[in-house]
């Protein structure tokens, strides 16, 4: 009496040359599984059954058995022992520590440093952190307490902006009124502003820069003048005590 399926599914073999690899993984591994003749048998029947439902011509899938047990057969019991270890190919030269090999159980086989993922890898940018844009901090010379700022363009600009506030006397930003009200000064752009993240994602301006000024309310490093805002819970459970 058939019993249907034991062991694979009734989809598995189809017959299209895209899913030959799938169908000589599935008859590998009911060559390699650990089963009694009988049980291989039977599932070898359903293999033939189920390729046969699928329209898959089951003289390929004969053929594709006899290739995996004549591949199988021949490897010698020597081959079977021998290591493979895997070498980096960084220049001719690894031949003189792979030849030292020559003579014993192991065979080495190599890969390359340069794959198609290293080679599609963007640069790294080399763009000096004054001339990006994203998040930063303006630290206050006199007292250390900091404000939070997000910009678009460069963080050059943005500073020559903020500190001629300053000298023109107008607080028009939080950073101005605070040291204007409490006549702190403001130092040099390299001691002053620190890019915080970089993004030229505009849409993910607004929530880091909530994030990085309730980050730094919390710590009790953030310029009176500036409000943290709404605390937001989810913030929260990211900023570290
Ligand atoms: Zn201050």
């Amino acid at each position: 009496m058939w019993t249907f399926p034991t062991s694979f599914p009734a989809t598995s073999l189809v017959f299209d040359p895209a899913t030959l690899l799938s169908n000589r993984r599935i008859v590998l591994s009911m060559l390699s599984l650990p089963l009694k003749t009988t049980q291989q048998q039977r599932e070898w029947e359903t293999i033939l059954h189920i390729a046969q439902q699928n329209g898959f011509p089951p003289a390929m899938i004969h053929k594709l058995r006899h290739q995996i047990q004549h591949k199988t057969k021949h490897i010698s019991p020597q081959d079977k022992n021998k290591k493979w270890p895997i070498f980096t190919y960084i220049s001719p030269q690894i031949r003189k520590i792979t030849n030292l090999f020559r003579n014993t159980n192991i065979r080495i086989t190599y890969k390359w440093r340069i794959t198609i993922a290293n080679r599609i890898k963007p640069p790294r940018d080399q763009t000096p952190a004054h001339n990006q844009w994203g998040i930063y901090l303006l630290t206050c010379n006199t007292c250390n307490l900091s404000y939070v700022g997000q910009t678009s363009r460069s963080l050059s600009i943005r500073y020559k902006e903020r500190i001629c506030y300053i000298r023109t006397n107008s607080p028009q930003s939080a950073y101005a009124l605070h040291n204007l009200q409490n006549r702190h000064e403001y130092g040099p752009m390299d001691n002053t502003m620190t890019l915080l993240k970089r993004t030229n994602n505009r849409s993910l301006l607004l929530p880091y820069e909530q994030y990085h000024t309730q980050a730094l309310h919390h710590n009790r490093k953030l310029i009176p003048e500036q409000s943290p805002g709404d605390t937001n819970p989810v913030f929260q459970a990211f900023i570290k005590p």
